[in-house]
């Protein structure tokens, strides 16, 4: 997806882009909450930053590899066949070094539906917050 500075925000704040996850986006402040990087995070899923999720996955993540050409060409084919239409925020679980945010991701490939519910878990290494993994939860669950 193709988004300029004042479109709103993908990730549902309701602040245009510019004003929301493009600071992250852009380097110019670090996410200060888990909640904040992993809303950033769907963002990047969306405008297919492959490098912003690359950033911010933590070295213990199972998908974290040192093959970055074959990382980002799966995160690239997964963010262009994929259409990010609704992030909401569950729970938040907020704490010094390790958080937790439970979101539903509404997502469709084509006509498929694909959304799901995760319960992710952020660790924060000298200063900064990471994603390290996360379960799917049913509707319901948290
Ligand atoms: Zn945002």
């Amino acid at each position: 997806m193709k988004l300029s500075s004042n479109d709103s925000c993908p990730c549902g704040s309701q602040k245009k882009y510019k004003k929301c996850c493009k600071i992250f986006h852009d380097k110019i402040a670090f996410p200060k909450t888990a909640l904040e990087l992993m809303k950033s995070r769907f963002s990047a899923f969306a405008t297919s930053n492959c490098d912003y999720i690359i950033s911010t996955t933590h070295q213990l993540n199972p998908d974290f590899t040192t093959d970055l050409k074959s990382w980002k060409n799966d995160i690239l084919d997964f963010s262009k066949n994929t259409i990010f239409e609704r992030l909401e925020i569950l729970d938040f679980i907020d704490d010094e070094i390790e958080s937790f945010v439970t979101f539903k991701a509404t997502l469709f490939q084509g006509k498929n539906d694909i959304s799901f519910i995760e319960k992710s878990r952020f660790l924060k290494t000298q200063g900064v917050w990471k994603y390290i993994d996360g379960e799917f939860l049913k509707e319901g669950e948290k």
